[in-house]
C-alpha cells in the first residue's frame, strides 16, 4: 500500500453494510477491523429485494455468480388496486441499456450476508472479523478513532464507520440528530407457501386500498417455489399479540386477496412478524474520522425495497473514497464531506421522498385521487418512453447517478434537511 494511513478502519455492525463495505476494502488490501455485537450473523424477516444498480455492486464486489444462483429473477412488478387488479405492470427490461441486470433479484438478506462474509473469509485477507464484541464508546482525536467494547478492549484506528443499524450508538455518540417521524402503525410481514403467481401475481406487487393495502414478493427461502411475502400495516390501537395471531393474519390475508381468486381457503404460513416503520436521516454523515452507513444514517418504509439498497450503495461509495485514502494518500476531510454531500440529500430526495409517496398511493382515501393516480400509472406504464424514465427512479438507477454526479467542491444539493408526515386523514 502506497498511501501514508497503516492503522485499520474499524468498521461496527456486521449487517448488509458492514459487511459491503469491508469487502470493498479487502478488495484493495485496506486493514480493516469489523466489530459484531451478536455471536453471529444475524436471522430475521427483512429486505429480499435487490435493484439493478444494487446488483451491479455487488457483482463489483465478487458476489453476483453466487446470488445469481441463489435469487428469484423478478423482471417485472406490478402496481395492482385490491378490488380492480392489475393497474399497471412494469417491465425492467426497458432499462436494458442502462443497466447490465435489467431485473430485481429477490433474496433474503440473511441469505446475503452469508455470502458476503464467505468471500471475505475466503479470498479478503486484510478484513479482521469479531463476533460478541459490542461496541460501548467511541472518540476520535487528530491522530485517530479509539473504540471500546463491552469485553474491555479498547482498539484504535485510523477511521471509524457506524453500520450498526437503527440505534447506532456510533450516531450517539456523534451527537447527530436522526430527524424525521416515526408512522403509528406497525407493519406485519406474513410468509405463505401459497403460490400468489398462480393468481397472476409478478413477483413483486403493490396493492391499494384505504383499509387493506399490502406489498407482496416472493423470496427464495429453502428453495424453489420459494415463499410469498405479504407485508401491511396494521392498526396502532390493536397490540401486537392480537395482529399476530394467526386467526387475525388469516382474516386480513383473505380480505387482502379476496378479489384475487382466493377461495377461502387458510394460507399455509411459515412466519409472521411485526415492526415499527420510520422516515429518518442523519442530518450529518461524517464528523471528522466517523462516519455513518446504512440504516444508522437513515431508514424508511420498505414500500420500493430502497432501505437495504440504499446502505449497499453508501458502503461501496464510502469504501471507494477510503480506499482512495489508504492507496493514494487523499487527503480525508475531503472525501468525507463528499460522501455526505452524494449519499445524504439523494437518501433525502430519493430514497425518504419515493418510500412515503408510494405508502401514501397504496393507503389513498379518497376515491377521486386514487383513480387519478391509477390511471397516471397505467398511462407511464403503457409508453416505453415514460415507463423507463418511472422505472430508472423506482430501480434507484437515477439516485445513484445523481450521486456521483456530486462533484467535490461543488454547491450542495438544495434538498429540505427534515421531513414531515403526510397530514393524518
Ligand atoms: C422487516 C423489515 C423489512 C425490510 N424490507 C426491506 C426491503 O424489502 N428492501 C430493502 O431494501 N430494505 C428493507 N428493509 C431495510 C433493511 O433490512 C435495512 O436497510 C438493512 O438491514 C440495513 O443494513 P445495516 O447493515 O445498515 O443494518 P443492520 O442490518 O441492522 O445491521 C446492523 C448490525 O450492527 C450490529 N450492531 C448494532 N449495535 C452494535 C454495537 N454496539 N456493536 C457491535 N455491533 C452492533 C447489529 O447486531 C447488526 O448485525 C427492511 C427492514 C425491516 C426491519
Amino acid at each position: 500500500m502506497s498511501g501514508v494511513e497503516s492503522k485499520p478502519v474499524i468498521i461496527v455492525g456486521a449487517g448488509p453494510t458492514g459487511l459491503a463495505l469491508a469487502a470493498r476494502l479487502g478488495m484493495d488490501d485496506v486493514p480493516c477491523i469489523l466489530l459484531e455485537a451478536e455471536p453471529d450473523l444475524t436471522v430475521d424477516l427483512r429486505a429480499g429485494s435487490f435493484h439493478p444498480p444494487t446488483i451491479e455492486m455487488l457483482t463489483e464486489l465478487g458476489i453476483g455468480e453466487t446470488m445469481h444462483r441463489e435469487a428469484i429473477k423478478v423482471p417485472v412488478w406490478q402496481v395492482r388496486d385490491r378490488i380492480a387488479g392489475v393497474v399497471a405492470e412494469f417491465d425492467l427490461s426497458l432499462l436494458s441499456n442502462d443497466t447490465p441486470y435489467p431485473y430485481r433479484l429477490h433474496l433474503e438478506q440473511h441469505r446475503l450476508t452469508p455470502i458476503l462474509l464467505d468471500r471475505i473469509r475466503k479470498d479478503l485477507s486484510s478484513v479482521e472479523i469479531r463476533f460478541d464484541e459490542v461496541v460501548t464508546e467511541v472518540a476520535q482525536d487528530d491522530g485517530g478513532v479509539t473504540v471500546k467494547t463491552a469485553n474491555g478492549e479498547t482498539l484504535r484506528g485510523a477511521f471509524l464507520v457506524g453500520c450498526d443499524g437503527a440505534r447506532s450508538v456510533v450516531r450517539a455518540a456523534m451527537k447527530v440528530d436522526f430527524a424525521g417521524f416515526t408512522w403509528p402503525e406497525r407493519f406485519l410481514v406474513a410468509s405463505t407457501t401459497f403460490d400468489l403467481g398462480e393468481w397472476g401475481f409478478a413477483g413483486a406487487g403493490y396493492i391499494a386500498d384505504p383499509d387493506n393495502w399490502a406489498a407482496v414478493f416472493i423470496v427464495p427461502d429453502d428453495g424453489p417455489p420459494g415463499l410469498w411475502r405479504i407485508a401491511y400495516g396494521t392498526d396502532p390501537a390493536i397490540p401486537d399479540e392480537q395482529v399476530m395471531a394467526p386467526a387475525s393474519i388469516q382474516e386480513r390475508l383473505g380480505t387482502i386477496m379476496e378479489h384475487a381468486g382466493h377461495d377461502a381457503e387458510p394460507f399455509p404460513l411459515k412466519y409472521a412478524s411485526t415492526y415499527r416503520v420510520h422516515q429518518r436521516v442523519a442530518t450529518r454523515f461524517t464528523e471528522g474520522r466517523i462516519l455513518l452507513a446504512g440504516d444508522a444514517a437513515h431508514l424508511n418504509n420498505p414500500l420500493g425495497g430502497f432501505g437495504l439498497n440504499g446502505s449497499v450503495h453508501d458502503a461501496v461509495n464510502l469504501g471507494g473514497k477510503l480506499v482512495e485514502i489508504y492507496l493514494d494518500g487523499a487527503p480525508h476531510e475531503d472525501l468525507f464531506d463528499l460522501y455526505d454531500r452524494q449519499r445524504r440529500p439523494v437518501n433525502i430526495r430519493a430514497v425518504q421522498s419515493m418510500s412515503i409517496r408510494n405508502k401514501k398511493l397504496l393507503e389513498e382515501r379518497d376515491p377521486d385521487v386514487r383513480a387519478a393516480e391509477q390511471r397516471r400509472l397505467r398511462e407511464i406504464a403503457a409508453n416505453p418512453e415514460t415507463a423507463r424514465a418511472y422505472l430508472l427512479n423506482s430501480s434507484m438507477i437515477n439516485s445513484v447517478r445523481e450521486a456521483a454526479a456530486v462533484k467535490s467542491g461543488a454547491a450542495p444539493m438544495d434538498v429540505p434537511l427534515s421531513m414531515t408526515k403526510p397530514a393524518a386523514k
